[in-house]
């Protein structure tokens, strides 16, 4: 893990607080950062002894991206050409699940390192990752991998440990593979080992486990939904999945179970503020206020929503009703890309293309990729810029023609999309982007690796 240093941040163009409405700008203010946190925000801070002063006179200041759901280990399954064409459940049969069993820890490492590096290029600086390459038998020693790439690079980083369970024989992708799913004790045995080696508690905590069965509706039998849900809740650990991601999924809901998807996850004990569903592009409005009423949040993943033609989730809908909103990359075989800031430009437009000019404004958007992320995954004190937060914050250069002529250069980064110049970068006062680049990141090895490993996964493929 880096050192934290004490930084002074001097005269930016200007500052995002991941607030909502007159909250949202702080004005012309520069911060300082001691011991991990942001101490001052105020007009002409005067530099202090041994302290380090970064200029941030072309750059913009926002709170990190808060990055609610990824799949880290499809770093090395961009573009797989048989399943660039096909909807949610052809893809999952073409691309994730018949290379599941073929991902070895240092393949999920290698993926998870490029997914770190374009995440904090792109502003991000936690990432909650639902990681779901367990089978019975199989090595579980993946998600250890991922907190060790979390602490090479600095990143804040949620382990959603996901998975199927025993009778899992109707998800989509898992039911074409030879793979067994695992019993329930291997499955809470693993979060038990996680939960007692990484998780913390406290409101800024660096490392946290989650309980995260793939999807409710496929990946466990009903009977064991609420035995899951209370096992999480006794060890103090949030929870995750997939929702109503397509329309088979929510008729699949209704044919199997008679009901509404977000109606049978309340029967099963699987809402509350502690939860977060990635998705929920399908929804009633029925649906809507029952995760209102129950503090259940959304991780909102256009992109992939778009790129896999599954619909647009009626977020600005869900957000005026009160449910928690935060924005995920998805994984990057149903993205291409696993930059925060397109996510957060996509999630501007494409809510204005379906409903209108003032569906979505630029501060609605940050706050979802700031601090809505951080209420959902409970992390009280990152995803605001606030006297007393944790120093977690990005500046972006605005030194490129790209972004002259700005009347309003605050909102530039969100509203041009990329490419942005992450020019500094800072995780709880560490510097996790120094100058524009990831300090001791050696590109040409990454890239080596990479290619390694794409061409071991499609060796594999055609055995
Ligand atoms: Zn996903």
């Amino acid at each position: 893990m880096k050192a934290r240093q004490n930084i002074l941040v001097k005269n930016p163009v200007a500052v995002m607080t991941g607030r909502r409405g007159e909250h949202a700008r702080a004005g012309g203010v520069d911060l300082r950062v001691a011991d991990g946190r942001i101490v001052e925000m105020a007009p002409g801070l005067v530099p202090r002894d041994g302290e380090r002063v970064i200029d941030a006179s072309r750059c913009v200041v926002y709170p990190g991206w808060i990055n609610t759901h990824h799949h880290l280990s499809q770093n090395l399954l961009k573009a797989v050409p048989e399943g660039m064409n096909e909807d949610l459940q052809g893809w999952l049969a073409s691309v994730p699940y018949p290379r599941l069993a073929r991902f070895t820890p240092e393949l999920v490492r290698t993926a998870a390192r490029l997914g770190m590096a374009e995440l904090l290029l792109s502003g991000a600086t936690t990432c909650a990752d639902h990681h779901y390459l367990y089978h019975a038998g199989g090595d579980t020693s993946s998600g250890d991998a991922l907190f060790e790439v979390a602490d090479e690079f600095g990143m804040r980083f949620v382990l959603c440990r996901g998975g199927a369970l025993e009778s899992a024989s109707s998800h989509p992708g898992f039911s074409r593979t030879a793979l067994q799913p695992e019993t329930l004790d291997a499955m809470l045995s693993d979060v038990e080992r996680l939960k007692a080696r990484y998780h913390q508690s406290v409101p800024d905590a660096m490392r946290r486990v989650v309980f995260a069965p793939t999807t409710p509706t496929f990946s466990l039998p009903p009977a064991l939904l609420a035995e899951v849900s209370r096992a999480a809740r006794a060890m103090g650990l949030r929870l995750h999945s997939h929702l109503s991601e397509t329309d088979n999924y929510v008729r699949f809901c209704r044919e199997r179970y008679n009901c509404l998807p977000v109606e049978f996850v309340a029967e099963h004990e699987w809402l509350g503020p502690d939860v977060w569903f990635a998705h929920l592009v399908h929804l009633e409005p029925s649906e809507i206020r029952l995760l209102a009423q129950t503090g259940t949040g959304i991780a909102h993943c256009p992109v992939s929503n778009s790129r896999l033609g599954s619909g647009i989730a009626p977020v600005p809908q869900m957000a005026a009703a009160g449910v928690p909103v935060s924005l995920g990359v998805d994984g990057v075989a149903s993205n291409e890309s696993g930059s925060m800031t397109g996510e957060v430009h996509t999630a501007w437009l494409i809510h204005r293309a379906a409903q209108g000019a003032s569906a979505t404004l630029a501060e609605e958007a940050i706050h979802w990729g700031t601090a809505g992320g951080a209420q959902v995954l409970g992390l009280g004190e990152v995803g605001t810029l606030a006297v007393g937060q944790a120093a977690d914050l990005v500046l972006y250069d605005l030194g490129h023609p790209r972004f002259f002529g700005f009347h309003d250069p605050a909102i530039a980064p969100v509203v041009a999309g990329e490419p942005v110049t992450v020019r500094y970068s800072l995780v709880g006062g560490r510097v996790v982007v120094d100058d524009g680049v990831i300090p001791g990141l050696d590109l040409e090895r990454l890239r080596a690796e990479a290619f390694a490993g794409v061409t071991r996964l499609m060796a594999q493929q055609s055995d």
